[in-house]
């Protein structure tokens, strides 16, 4: 488990927010959040504003936290 990682996009040091577990797997990945770096989510036609949120695996990639893939 990794407490810190640095933010992809600003290079921050953000502490972990907590855990994605995958259903199905026995995989539970590191999740880090930036609220330096806002992303966004859509729910219908609305989108709204969140923090920058990442997974990060055991080999250290750095993840997608709905898609699971690389960012
Ligand atoms: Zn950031």
């Amino acid at each position: 488990m990794r407490h810190t990682f640095p933010c992809p996009r600003c290079n921050r040091i953000l502490k972990r927010s907590g855990d994605l577990i995958i259903e199905g797997q026995a995989v539970t990945l590191d999740t880090f959040q930036c609220d330096e770096c806002m992303g966004e989510f859509k729910i219908g036609n609305s989108t709204f504003p969140t923090a920058f949120t990442f997974v990060v695996d055991a080999d250290g990639r750095v993840l997608n936290h709905t898609t699971l893939k690389p960012l």
